[in-house]
Order: structure tokens, then sequence, then C-alpha cells
């Protein structure tokens, strides 16, 4: 009797598909391409997870299948390698950054090749290779040429743990996503992208995409567009105006004071006018430490300070306005400033806590609420009927909403105004382990009128690499800790050749994975990120598949860099401006029992481990078949047994007898098709355990058969088969006396006329006499023919609301419903 062993099985296939190039993706080759593209790593030091092999497993079937269907295939790997995790590694262990990602990087290759994935390595990328990164410090330069990078001193999320600013996206709860700390503010010298030039294709263009509709939702989402009007406010005493960005210019009738944030520049432009200055700046001093989150929180108490001696004006009623400024006014929303009235909860709270004057003007649809709300008992903060609002009373909100911008409009003092919640792209980080930023200051420059201190880095003299230094450390000063390499940060100015200095920040970790699909098509290109030809052929990516966790910050910052390059001509016109036509998601691998696996809790399941015990084959079986694919799915060992299982029943039933005498029969020959039907169409669907169960059913089926597979259809099967167990297929491929691998022979075609059900006319009676006859497949359930016979038309009319009393079903010949 033969033994299942993978051990010899699986290495043997991985060397000889390495050595003979079989998953080579071909450039001017003449077959249709297919751009088929799954996230790549952070290096970390703890190796792949077993949620890892999940989506690489998944994607790499579906990269198998395309081959087997023709396709040119591009499925790529490389590592996003620089970032916190190595650095904080590297300096608790004393090893320079570059040394430990070169280990970690060895280490998840190896454990990738030990699963079979069929990655072209000839194609692999790292984006701490200064070969690499000399083109994300191209594209900064474009960006800045572009008057998309800029310099601003913005209170930034910092984190007192990691010494290091976070951009808006890395704070969760308003704690650092990396350890956890509380963030606090610190005014700092940042550069910043401006993603927001981009909003609204960033939202429009999702149109020309198939994302999960869910990524659409989140995406759109998050740049939070909104439609509303800029209303100004005249101060007394003062020329400038106040602007209001609302999208409820509806409720302008019953706004009756004004609040500014905090750190509304009004506020310090005009300080004198304020007669309880210090005051107010003791109350922004507060504002400081607690974070936009809790600002914001609905259910926290309001507090707020009125801006003694500055009176504004309400541009419909005329009437005065004090103002006010309140924490859970934030700056960067809108315009910093708001009209306050009695339609906003926070507002009715702070006005009735201080007694200011409240007004109402909208009038719900709800009697008993519109009076309550008219009493000021209750704050109503939906749209309704106007009142109290002179010729546009009786209008709904959204019909007033035109006519009061038009009317204020007249008058200078609306006009119509798009908002977006995306804010500007904070680019500069302190730390070391990152990508230089290209630029240089220059004071000379920086005096001659209209002078431009900042210079980006000539760009043949790209990359700028990262000095190999021993202290790199981040500072509790918040400087880069490159700022103390003097021979590197002393250079001359290009433009002015004058003594000039280095930008020390470097890039955030969203630098490098912005545009690495790009660099796949044409990874070794020195003079082009990567050459036109190569990117017209390749692009756009066909199918990308990646975590929902970064639906907001990489999949965002990719659309827009690429974007960016598209429109100054750095990706051929003709390509299209998206660069993924397709996104999905994978659901996530929880430990045994639904718990996250985490090191403290001690249930990680090393893939290593799983692959030297049962072998990469059932792995990849096993995490195809635990669940659907987009759903949180916890481990399983009973499942893992249950795949070796089917795997060693393949293998046993494939030395069964000879195949080219056997006799087939004919049930297990159309179950067959039936399967090669099933597992063609649940791969694209990403409907892996269907097609898993679906292989099992047959392969139960064949067990139980008394007769052989013939060859030809043994053949299929190891093909449909291959995506899922490269090496077993492989492995009785070549046992079978077949000709070359079988990951490179063609999917196999079902045939139609095998798999079509056969069919009865089934007759259904009512109380016993034929009222119908319904064309029907044979072998179906009782139920399956109650429906059926229900949504006939005639059988509805004559049932009614009744429910049957009675049903007598007949397999395949009748059913009778009696009433
Ligand atoms: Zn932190
Ligand atoms: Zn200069």
């Amino acid at each position: 009797m033969r033994k299942y062993n993978p051990k010899s099985i699986e290495q043997k296939w991985q060397d000889k598909w390495y050595k003979s190039s079989a998953f080579r993706a071909q450039n001017g080759s003449k077959k249709k391409k297919f751009y088929l593209l799954v996230e790549f790593p952070y290096p970390s030091g703890d190796g792949l997870h077993v949620g890892h092999c999940r989506s690489y497993t998944a994607l790499d079937i579906i990269a198998r299948k395309k081959r087997m269907d023709g396709f040119n295939v591009l499925f790529p790997m490389g590592w996003d390698a620089f970032g916190l995790p190595t650095e904080n590694y590297a300096i608790k262990k004393k090893v320079h950054p570059s040394v430990v990602t070169k280990k970690n990087t060895d280490n998840f290759r190896q454990q990738m090749k030990s699963l079979g994935l069929s990655f072209d390595w000839s194609r692999e990328i790292n984006t701490t290779d200064p070969k690499y990164y000399k083109w994300t410090q191209w594209i900064f330069i474009q960006l800045f040429k572009n008057g998309l990078a800029y310099k601003d001193k913005i209170a930034i999320n910092w984190c007192p743990s990691c010494k290091i600013g976070l951009a808006n996206e890395e704070v969760v709860d308003g704690k650092c996503e990396r350890c956890e700390t509380k963030v606090e503010k610190k005014e700092k010298d940042q550069w910043m992208i401006k993603i927001t030039n981009y909003a609204d294709r960033l939202i429009r263009d999702l149109d020309l995409v198939d994302y999960l509709e869910k990524i659409k939702t989140q995406q759109k989402d998050w740049i939070g567009e909104s439609h509303g009007s800029l209303v100004k406010f005249e101060v007394e005493g003062i020329e400038e105006l106040i602007e209001v960005f609302t999208t409820r210019i509806d409720t302008i009738f019953s706004g009756t004071f004004l609040i500014l944030s905090p750190e509304h520049n009004f506020i310090n432009k005009y300080r004198n006018k304020i007669e309880n200055i210090e005051e107010v700046l003791q109350y922004r001093e507060n504002a400081k430490n607690i974070s936009d989150i809790d600002r914001t929180n609905q259910n926290k108490e309001v507090t707020g300070v009125q801006l003694k001696g500055l009176i504004a004006k309400n541009p419909a009623t005329n009437e005065e306005m004090p103002v006010w400024t309140a924490d859970f006014v934030l700056d960067h929303y809108g315009t910093g400033a708001v009209f306050a009235d009695a339609h906003d909860k926070r507002d009715f709270k702070l006005a009735k806590k201080q007694g200011i004057p409240l007004r109402t003007s909208i009038k719900p649809d709800d009697e008993e609420l519109s009076i309550k709300v008219k009493n000021l008992e209750e704050c109503y903060e939906g749209e309704g009927t106007l009142y109290n609002s002179m010729q546009f009373d009786g209008l709904s909100s959204a019909d007033a909403k035109p006519k009061i911008i038009m009317w204020l409009g007249s008058k200078g003092l609306a006009q119509p105004k798009i908002s977006y919640k995306l804010r500007d792209w904070v680019f500069s980080r302190q730390h070391y382990w990152g990508e230089p930023i290209p630029m240089i200051y220059c004071k000379n420059c920086a005096r001659l009128p209209g002078g431009q201190g900042w210079q980006p880095v000539l760009e043949k003299d790209l990359p700028i690499e990262l000095p190999k230094i021993k202290k790199y450390k981040p500072t509790d000063t918040g400087e880069s800790p490159l700022s103390a390499v003097k021979k590197w940060v002393d250079v001359k100015c290009p433009k002015c050749k004058g003594e000039a200095q280095r930008e020390t920040d470097t890039m955030p970790n969203w630098a490098g994975s912005n545009w690495y699909f790009l660099r796949y098509v044409d990874p070794k290109n020195n003079k082009e990120l990567a050459g036109d030809k190569l990117l017209k052929y390749w692009l756009p990516v066909d199918w990308y598949n990646g975590g929902m966790e970064h639906t907001t910050l990489h999949l965002l910052y990719s659309r827009f860099i690429f974007k960016f390059l598209w429109d100054i001509g750095a990706v051929p016109k003709n390509v299209g401006s998206e660069p993924y036509q397709k996104r999905t998601s994978h659901g996530m691998v929880l430990g045994e029992g639904g718990i996250k696996m985490s090191k403290s809790k001690g249930n990680v399941i090393n893939p290593d481990a799983v692959v030297k015990q049962y072998g990469a084959d059932t792995l990849r079986v096993y995490e195809m078949f635990m669940g659907p694919f987009d759903q949180m799915i916890p481990w399983d060992t009973k499942g893992v047994v249950g795949c070796k299982r089917f795997i060693e029943k393949i293998y046993k039933l494939s030395s069964k007898s000879e195949f080219s005498s056997a006799e087939e029969s004919e049930k297990l020959k159309k179950l067959l098709h039936k399967v090669i039907k099933k597992v063609s169409e649940d791969i694209e669907l990403m409907k892996f355990n269907t097609s898993v169960s679906s292989m099992m059913e047959f392969v139960n089926e064949w067990n139980a058969s008394e007769n052989q597979l013939n060859k030809k259809d043994f053949s299929d099967f190891l093909k449909i088969l291959s995506p899922f167990a490269p090496h077993l297929s492989e492995e009785l491929w070549d046992q079978a006396g077949f000709k070359g691998f079988c990951c490179n022979q063609k999917w196999p075609k079902f045939n139609q006329k095998l798999i079509e059900e056969e069919k009865i006319l089934l007759i259904v009676q009512i109380n016993g006499k034929v009222r119908d006859k319904i064309e029907s497949n044979a072998n179906i359930s009782q139920k399956q023919a109650e429906n059926l016979a229900l949504k006939s038309e005639k059988i509805n009319k004559l049932v009614g609301d009744d429910k049957p009393k009675k049903i007598i079903f007949v397999p395949n010949k009748l059913i009778n419903i009696v009433i």
C-alpha cells in the first residue's frame, strides 16, 4: 500500500516549479494579461500568520486557475519593510534595522515557498531598497513641484510612548494604533500632502470600479462629502467677516449665537477686542489636552466661554448674536465656526446651561413633538417645515435651503459650498527607519524676494540614501535622529550652491506602498519608476485583495497617488485613472474558540508547524474549507485533520486500479462534471469553501463506487484539484504518466448535457382533483414541490390564504394539497 508523505512530495515539486520558472509572468506576450495582486506584508519578526496564508492561498488559487484558463498572469510578491516594529526591535536587540529586515524577509520568503504559492519571484521588491525608494522619493518631488506637498505648522497627534507624530488615520479612539497609549497634541512643522485636492475624484471615480460595496461606502464616509453653504456673519467694529459652513441653512432664522472653535484664528487676531481674553486662552489651553473624539462626544458635558465684547449679526434676521467658544467645535472641520440654534443638541445644551436665548424655526411632522420643540422642552435636529422664517414660512427644509442661499447670496452673505471631512495628509515622521524626504532648506534662497527656502534634491542625485548610523533611537525632543548626523545634514543648496541643510524627517510607512504595484511591472528599471510599454500592457490591476483595515488608509492613498501620477503623465493615459479594477477583502482567522490570536494568550497557530505536521496541501485546503472567505473564522484543529483525510483518500484512490481498462459509472461521471462546473464558478466568486466541499462529495462517491475513473476524467479531476492542493495533484499527475506540469494544463470544460437535470411533469392536485401539471427537476423534495405548486397561479388562486390541512407527496409523480 502506498503511503501519502507530503514532506517528500512538496519540496520536490516546489523545486521543479521554481527551477523551470513555471509561474513567471511574460512581458510582451500575445496572451491576454491578468494582473492579480495581494497586499504585500510587513515582514515582522513573528513570521507569517495563518491569516496571511488564508488570503495568499485564495489568491494563489485564482492565479493558478487563470493560468490554466490561458491568461498571462502577473502574481507578484514583495516587502513593505520600513516601519516602527523593525526599528523598535532593532533598538532593543542592538542590531541594525537593515539586518533585521533581511532576516525577516528571508524567513517570509521561505515560508511562502513552503506553501507552494505561485508568486513570480523574479519581480520581488523591497521598499527599503534604495533602488526602490529612489522612486518613492521621486514621487515626493513631483508632488512638491506640482504644489501638492507643503510645510505647515500644525498640531499633530503625538504618541508620547512611540515618540512619533501620527496621522489621524493612525489614531484609534484617541489612542496610538500601535501601542495604545493616549495620544497628545503637539505643534510641529510637518510636510503635508494635499490629498484634499482629489477628494471629489476619489469619490466620483468609485463608479468606475468593481469594489465590494462596503469598501466603497467606507471610502465615501471617510472622505465625507457634504453639500451645504458658506454663510458670512458681520461682527460689530471688525471689518473681517466670520465664515460658517453649514448643511442646515434652513435653520438660519433660529440662529441666536455664534460659536468659534477655541483654536479659531479670529480669536488670535482680535484678542484686543475680547474683554475676557485671559479666560478664553485658558479655555483653549485646557481643550488642547482633550482628544477630538472626547470633544465631540455627544454624552459629554458641554462647556464654553463667551467672547465678551464681540457681537455678530444674523444675516437673515439682522439680530445681534453673542459670540462664544466651545471645544465641541473643531477647528479643522468646516470653517471651525458654527451658528448655534435650538436645532442642534449641543448648542441647545450650552444655551440652556448658560442662559443664552433660543428660538426655534423648524416644525417636525409629529404634532405632539412639535409643541415640545416650540416650548423648548426638547431639541429637534431633523428637517421639517419652516416657521419664524419670514417669506420662507411653510416651506420644507429641502425646498427652503436653495432659496435661502439665493436670497442671502444676493446680498453677498452666502454661497453654495461642498465640504469634505478628509484632511490633508501629514507626511513627516521623526523616525530613522523610513525613506528620507528629498528636500533641502536653504536660508539664502529663502531671503530672496519671493524666495522659496525649500528646494527639492536634483533628480540626478536620487536616491538620497538613509545614512548607516549607530544612534537611531527617537529623541525626546521630537527631532528625527537624522538631525544629529551633521555630515549628512549639511549639504550644498541645489539652486544657489550655498550652505544648506537636508530635511531630517522621514516618510510615513504608507509612502512605499502607495505605488508598489507599478514597480512589479518593471522592477529593475533604473530610468523611470516603470516603463510606459509595460505599464500599458499590465495595468490596471485586474483584481486586488486586502484587509478591510486598509480601506481608508492604503487603498485611499494609493488611489490618490495613482491619479496624481496619471495626471502628470508618469502613467500612460490609456490605462485609466483608477489603479485597481476590482477589490475584495478577506475575513480574519481567529484562535480556537473564536478569540483573537495573540502571543500573550498563547493561542497563535504557526503555519510552519502545521505544514510540518500535515503538509502544505492540507493547510491550503483547510484554510479554504474553514468557512466563507469574507468572514471571521476560528481555527479548528479537527477540521485540519479532516482535510488531511480527504487528501489521503485521493492519494489512495488514485492507485485503485489501472485507468486504461477502467469502466466508469454514469453516476460518477455526471457528478464529476457537476463538480467541474461548481469549482469553475466558485473560484471566480471566492466561494472556496463550497468548491472544496463539492470535491469532497465527489471523492466520497468515488470511494464508494466499485468502478474507477477513466484516464481522461481522472486527469480532469486532478486539474480542478490542483489550485487547491497543487503538490498532490502534480505528484499524482506524474505517477499516472501524464506529460508536463499539471498546473500548466488547460482548465477542463464540463459537459452541459451531463449535468442537466432529469425533468418530470409534476401533477398537482387539490383535494384529489388534478388542477395543474408543472415541469420540474426530478428528485425534488416535498417542500420544494409544495413551493413550486404554490407558485402556479392556478393553484395559488384555489388555495388562497387557506393553510393546507394536509399534503400528500409521491416523489417524481404528484403532490396533493388538501384544504
Ligand atoms: Zn505609540
Ligand atoms: Zn539656495
